[in-house]
């Protein structure tokens, strides 16, 4: 890893080389990757960067890898969408949504991370990878152990989506379902891991894999022309991607890949799980687990492992947090639809209603550049949404049923005009 000077403890400073470790042995605190910031500012260039293939590996210098990556080719650069209607409807001047609704090859922000961890257990030798996942992880665990011919167990709780269950199973993982919520999946996990020593993407391999969530900030940042955004909103789970799209940001500003202006990130939770979003409010440092009860199942973790980090980012960038309902997580899913033409999972629609409320307040003033963080798709959770969208009319394959129904809808009788063609 020409880049990659070693791991060190985020607690207590402590250095490790480069293996599947995740936590210092001292003080039990979480392992990240390091490395040498001068030497990148000499070697990445903007050029460089746009004129490399459109995945996250365009940002090579700045993640964790040593051999030429053959996973994850396709996965990233996902579009930024100008949301111009989404914008009038919420009263602010320019919004962005950045849209990893359409990522590759699962659809949702999980395909960065694990074509990080999966190149990194690549690397490492191991022939089974793993996850303990709220359902997207899962899915792209498994879509990316296929291609790359890993075997592959995926733990999810026993309560998701279909779309979520059959949208791993497709891929021909050993799929496990385990009864509890992903707090209880995450802790076998932890005890599986240390007894079978697979590659678990989000906990052994969890220095590498966080670091593939900066990719989200990095694109955020190239496709607004090398800048920053004033304001950009974030959901939380476990805490990887919020924290990590503020380290990308700081990144590419100390590489001088943009300029050093001021921005603030917020964090979005849904109200049935939200115990970063709580503490923020509270002014705590204190996390309180909390059971999670929401239909944003993708993001109801209620002990997150990195939610620490997540207030840590949020306060120091000056930014806020905000919880949403399951009723404003359906209205911000139907909104971004209605709007921008974009269907995204509860998770979305989480960020949309939390981004509506931090304008609301004022924490996000009307005239400052704001990014909306998508990171699901809503095909996956029909559940979510299917009793508040219109039921199609049903009629027999009949003009003149049509004009009926047109003339109910309408009040326009067209039943005399005469068809032409
Ligand atoms: C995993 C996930 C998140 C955020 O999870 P973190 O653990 O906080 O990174 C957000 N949205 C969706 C759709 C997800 O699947
Ligand atoms: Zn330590």
């Amino acid at each position: 890893m020409p880049f990659v000077t070693g791991l060190k403890c985020r607690e207590c400073g402590q250095d490790y080389k480069i293996e599947a470790v995740h936590v210092c042995e001292y003080c039990f605190g979480p392992l990240e990757v390091q490395y040498d910031y001068d030497a990148i500012a000499k070697s990445m260039s903007r050029e460089a960067v746009e004129s490399r293939p459109r995945n996250i590996w365009r940002y090579r210098e700045l993640l964790p890898v040593s051999k030429e990556p053959t996973i994850g080719l396709y996965s990233g650069y996902t579009p930024l969408v100008r949301a111009e209607r989404l914008a009038a409807e919420l009263g602010v001047k320019e919004l962005y949504v950045k849209d990893d609704s359409v990522n590759h090859p699962t659809f949702s922000y999980k395909d960065r991370v694990v074509s990080v961890a999966l190149s990194n257990a690549a690397e490492l030798g191991f022939d089974t990878v793993a996850c303990a996942s709220t359902g997207n992880l899962a899915n792209s665990v498994s879509a990316h152990a296929a291609r790359a011919k890993f075997r592959c167990f995926v733990f999810i709780p026993d309560n998701l989506e279909q779309g979520k269950v059959v949208g791993s199973a497709i891929y021909n993982p050993t799929p496990v379902a385990i009864s509890g919520n992903y707090d209880d999946v995450n802790r076998l996990c932890t005890e599986i891991a240390d007894k079978y020593r697979w590659a678990f993407v989000n906990i052994n391999l969890r220095p590498f894999y966080t670091e593939g969530a900066k990719t989200y900030g990095f694109e955020v940042a190239e496709q607004l022309g090398w800048r920053l955004p004033r304001h950009i909103v974030v959901p939380t789970a476990g805490g990887t991607i919020l924290p990590k799209v503020a380290k990308g940001f700081e990144e590419l500003t100390q590489v001088g890949l943009v300029e050093d202006t001021p921005w603030k990130i917020h964090c979005a939770q849904a109200a049935g799980c939200a115990p970063v979003v709580t503490a923020i409010h509270r002014e705590s440092e204190l996390i309180e687990p909390v059971k999670p009860n929401t239909i944003a199942k993708s993001i109801a973790i209620g002990n997150p492992a990195d939610g620490y980090y997540v207030l840590k980012a949020v306060r120091k960038t000056g930014g806020w947090g905000e919880m949403a309902t399951d009723e404003e997580i359906v209205e911000g899913i139907q909104l971004l639809a209605r709007t921008e033409g974009i269907f995204t999972e509860p998770a979305g629609g989480t960020t949309v209603a939390v981004t509506k409320k931090l304008i609301e307040s004022g924490r996000i003033p009307r005239d400052e550049a704001t990014v909306i963080s998508i990171t699901g798709n809503g095909y996956k959770t029909l559940e979510a949404v299917k009793d508040n969208v219109p039921v199609p009319y049903p009629i027999p394959a009949r003009l003149d049923a049509f004009d009926d129904l047109y003339e109910s809808l309408t009040g326009k009788d067209e039943s005399a005009k005469a068809s032409t063609g």
